[in-house]
C-alpha cells in the first residue's frame, strides 16, 4: 500500500497535502464510532505535507515514507502534544521533545495524524483500561480491538491510517493486530530506541509498527529502526532495508512449531492454525515440532518482572514533576478542605486520583515483590527463570529457523467480558509474552477468520525469529501474504 501511495505522489496524481486531508476525512467520518484517536495533530500534518508537496514540485526525490499519513500511540512523545499514555495523570501533560523515532519520522517526511487511545500506561489487553475513551474494532463495533495499543491497530484496520507505531511489552502490538486482521511487528529489544517512550516495563517495552501490509511493516521499521545515543539499550545496527529483503521464497527454511503452545489451541482457532502450517509446508518450508519447556512460567514470570519495573517507573507520577497534581482539582469544583494539606498528601492524592484500578493493581503487586525479604522470593527467582525461557528459545534456534504459532489463543471477545476478572484478560497474552521475555522480534499477520453472527473475527499467525532476524520472518510473512486467498 505505502508503495504504491509513494508512486501516486511521485507520479503527482495526488499531493501530500490532498492525501492528509482525506484521510482527516477518514477520520470525521468514521473515528465517532470507532475511536482510535485520542487528538489530532491537524497542524503538524498538514504542515509536513506541505514541504513534502514543495519538494515533489522541486524535482527533488522522496522517500517511500515521506507524505504518508500514520498515527502514533499515545504513549510516544510528540513534541508540543498532548502525551497521556490513556492516564488521567498525564491529562494536561504536553510532550517538550519528540520521541526519537518521531523525530526519525519527521526527519524522514513522514505524516503524523494524530494520537492513538490505549490502555493506561499500557496495562490491558483490550484498550478498555483508557481512562478516556472506548475504542471499538472496526471489523465488529461490538467487540474490543484488543489491547493495549488498541487505537493503533483500529487506526490501520479502519482505513484511519496508512500505519501507526504501538509499544509492545507483553504483546500489545501483536494482540491487537491479531483481533483486528492487521499486520503487527515487535522488533528484538535493542531494535528501536525507547527514548521518548513513556516506559512501563523497560526491560519489555519496544516501539513497532502497524501496517496493512507485511512489505508495508517492513518500510515503517526501516524509518524508526537503529542505534541512538539517547537510549544505552539500543543496539548497534546497519542502516538496514527490511523491505528489500522480502523475496517470496521460503523454500528450505526450518520452521518450528512449539507444541506447548499448539496443545492451548482447540477447534476452528486450531483448523485455521493447521491450514497456514500447511501452507508454509506448500511454499517449501519444513516444519518441525519443538519444545520450549519452560512456556508455562511465561506469565507468572511477566507479571512479576512487569509490575516490579512498572512499580518503579510510575514512581515519578508524583505530582510535582509531570501533569496533573491534586491541587488542580481545586479548578473543577472540589472543595478547599478536601485539598492536600501537605507534600505527603499532595503525593498520595495525586496517585488516587490520577491513576486507574488496573495501573494500581500492578503498583502494589510489583511494590510487593520488591519489598524487602520477598525479592529474592519473587523478584530473583524470576529473572532466573527468565533466563530460562530465554535458553529455551536460544536451543530451539540451533534447530530452526524460525517459530510460528498463533498469535492469541481466541479471537477479538466482547466489551465487558474479561473486565471483572484480571486474570482471565491476562491469559489473552499466553503466547505473546514469552517473546518480550526473550527479547526476540515476531510478527503478527491475518491467516484466517472465525465466523461469529456473520462477523468474520480474524485469526493472526506469530512468526518469532532469532535476535535481529527481522528480516527472516518479515520474509516469511510476507511470503505467506502473497500466496493467501
Ligand atoms: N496485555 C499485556 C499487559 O497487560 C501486555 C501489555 C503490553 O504489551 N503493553 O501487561
Amino acid at each position: 500500500m505505502i508503495k504504491e501511495l509513494h508512486q501516486k505522489l511521485i507520479n503527482k496524481e495526488i499531493t501530500a497535502t490532498q492525501l492528509t486531508q482525506d484521510y482527516f476525512d477518514v477520520i470525521l467520518k468514521k473515528d465517532g464510532e470507532i475511536g482510535a484517536y485520542l487528538t489530532l495533530t491537524k497542524e503538524l500534518a498538514l504542515e509536513q505535507a506541505q514541504l513534502v508537496d514543495e519538494k515533489i514540485a522541486r524535482g527533488q526525490e522522496i522517500g517511500l515514507l515521506e507524505g504518508i499519513p500514520g498515527a502514533i500511540k499515545d504513549m510516544l512523545c510528540v513534541e508540543g502534544y498532548r502525551t497521556t499514555a490513556g492516564s488521567k495523570i498525564l491529562d494536561n501533560y504536553l510532550a517538550p521533545y519528540d520521541a526519537t523515532v518521531i523525530k526519525k519520522l519527521k526527519e524522514g517526511g513522514a505524516i503524523i495524524l494524530g494520537k492513538t487511545n490505549q490502555d493506561e500506561f499500557a496495562m490491558g489487553s483490550s484498550t478498555e483500561n483508557s481512562a478516556y475513551q472506548v475504542t471499538r474494532n472496526p471489523v465488529d463495533l461490538s467487540r474490543v480491538p484488543g489491547g493495549s495499543s488498541g487505537g493503533s491497530a483500529a487506526a490501520v484496520a479502519g482505513g484511519e491510517a496508512v500505519w501507526s507505531l504501538g509499544t509492545d511489552t507483553g504483546g500489545s502490538i501483536r494482540q491487537p493486530a491479531s483481533f483486528c486482521g492487521v499486520v503487527g511487528l515487535k522488533p528484538t529489544y535493542g531494535r528501536v530506541s525507547r527514548y521518548g517512550a513513556i516506559a512501563m516495563a523497560s526491560s519489555l517495552d519496544q516501539i513497532g509498527p502497524f501496517t496493512q501490509t507485511v512489505e508495508d511493516a517492513a518500510i515503517v521499521l526501516s524509518a524508526i529502526a537503529g542505534e541512538d545515543p539517547l537510549d544505552a539499550t539500543s543496539a548497534k545496527s546497519s542502516d538496514k532495508k527490511f523491505e528489500d529483503y522480502l523475496t517470496g521464497e521460503i523454500a528450505g527454511k526450518v520452521i518450528g512449531v512449539p507444541k506447548e503452545y499448539v496443545e492451548k489451541l482447540e477447534g476452528e482457532i486450531l483448523e485455521v492454525f493447521e491450514k497456514s502450517v500447511e501452507k508454509f509446508k506448500a511454499l517449501g518450508a519444513k516444519i518441525e515440532t519443538i519444545s520450549l519447556p519452560h512456556t508455562q512460567y511465561a506469565l507468572p514470570v511477566y507479571y512479576i518482572l512487569m509490575t516490579s519495573e512498572v512499580s518503579s517507573n510510575l514512581a515519578k507520577f508524583d505530582g510535582v514533576k509531570f501533569g496533573m497534581r491534586a491541587d488542580d482539582l481545586l479548578d473543577s469544583g472540589v472543595s478547599d478542605n478536601e485539598l492536600p494539606k501537605n507534600l505527603l498528601e499532595t503525593y498520595l492524592d495525586t496517585r488516587k486520583i490520577g491513576f486507574g484500578d488496573e495501573v494500581k493493581r500492578r503498583i502494589m503487586l510489583g511494590t510487593y515483590a520488591l519489598s524487602a525479604g520477598y525479592y529474592d522470593a519473587y523478584y530473583l527467582k524470576a529473572q532466573k527463570v527468565r533466563a530460562l525461557i530465554r535458553r529455551d528459545f536460544e536451543k530451539a534456534y540451533e534447530k530452526v529457523d524460525l517459530i510460528y504459532c498463533p498469535t492469541c489463543p481466541e479471537v477479538a471477545f466482547k466489551f465487558g467480558e474479561k473486565t471483572t476478572d484480571p486474570l482471565k484478560m491476562y491469559l489473552s497474552d499466553i503466547f505473546t509474552i514469552s517473546v518480550n521475555l526473550a527479547g526476540v522480534p515476531a510478527i503478527s499477520f491475518p491467516i484466517g477468520f472465525l465466523e461469529i453472527e456473520g462477523k468474520k473475527l480474524p485469526i493472526g499467525g506469530q512468526l518469532i525469529g532469532k535476535w535481529f532476524d527481522e528480516e527472516g520472518i518479515l520474509n516469511a510473512a510476507d511470503a505467506f501474504e502473497r500466496n493467501r486467498e
